[in-house]
């Protein structure tokens, strides 16, 4: 697996390969690996890539507390382990300076609904630098196909907008959330939770699993069914609910009334750490393409 640093070097692999006649997948991630991620590559061949580029780039542009991205996870070594193993042909791994030189001040903005709620509003900024970012990534990596997981539903749907109003010309695929056995979705963030906090943590795709059976009994009362969510989780010390809603995944809605196209979507901090998840009303997988 080649280890890049540069644009300019990730330019002229990228070059090389399309000359080739290649079909160049890519895998955006901010390290702190586990197989979730890799999942993602796993997916980027079955769309039909021939190669696989993943990137690893905490980028600064996206956290609005300094302190989440001091804290923030990193275990390069790892990763690239891990990368390498599952058959990554490249990394790009760029310092921040290289990316935001002195003087940068471009930024992509996506607005109205997909940007106004769930994860915004107690983020402000924060997808205003996964789009510029990715939208960076895109032009230097060129890939014909980009994986993104489910499990940041929010984040891929303002993607696949983004590469549409754009004219970017590069297939999203979306992958489905991978969870440890208890249930728990796997994030880089599980790893500083104790034992204690991670039985805690539970509490959400507990909330979730148990408002998804409620919707199927017949309750359709937003307020209701994200009831299930606080009950599984305010019984604890150390957790905060910093949103709980049902949104309507067409046109991304709130919707007090939840039908089959809605999400109950979460976000919980557990002993400071903070987790989102989110479940599919009807049990049916969510269509992430960007409807007018
Ligand atoms: P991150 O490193 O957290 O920025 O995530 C990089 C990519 O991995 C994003 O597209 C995430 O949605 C995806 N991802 C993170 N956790 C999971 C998971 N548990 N299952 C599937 N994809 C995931």
């Amino acid at each position: 697996m080649d280890r890049i640093t540069t644009i300019a070097e990730q330019r002229a692999w990228s070059r090389a390969r399309t000359r080739d006649g290649r079909r160049i997948g890519f895998v955006p991630t901010m390290g702190a690996l586990h197989e979730g991620h890799l999942s993602l590559v796993a997916q980027a061949r079955a769309a039909g890539a021939d190669t696989v580029v993943a990137s690893i780039f905490v980028n600064p542009t996206q956290f609005d507390n300094p302190e989440d991205l001091a804290k923030y996870p990193r275990t390069l070594e790892d990763d690239c382990r891990q990368l390498a193993a599952a058959g990554v042909d490249a990394v790009f791994l760029p310092t921040a300076q290289e990316m935001y030189p002195d003087g940068y001040c471009t930024f992509v903005e996506v607005v109205g609904p997909l940007t106004d709620k769930l994860c915004a509003v107690a983020r402000p900024g924060h997808f205003r630098g996964v789009a510029t970012v990715v939208n960076k990534l895109f032009s230097i990596v060129r890939p014909d196909v980009a994986v993104f997981g489910q499990k940041d539903l929010q984040q891929v749907l303002i993607i696949s907008r983004m590469v549409r109003d754009l004219d970017l010309g590069i297939d999203i695929v979306v992958a489905p959330t991978v969870r440890d056995a208890d249930g728990l979705a796997m994030s880089s963030r599980n790893r500083r939770l104790s034992a204690e906090s991670r039985a805690k943590a539970l509490g959400l795709p507990r909330g979730l699993e148990l408002a998804r059976r409620a919707f199927a009994a017949g309750e359709h009362t937003s307020l209701k069914l994200c009831e299930n969510v606080y009950d599984q989780l305010l019984v604890h010390d150390g957790v905060e609910v910093d949103y709980c809603d049902v949104v309507d995944i067409h046109g991304f809605a709130e919707a007090d009334t939840a039908n089959d196209r809605c999400v109950l979507a979460a976000a919980v901090f557990v002993d400071g750490v903070r987790l989102i998840d989110h479940v599919a009303l009807s049990g049916a997988a969510i269509p992430v393409s960007v409807e007018d």
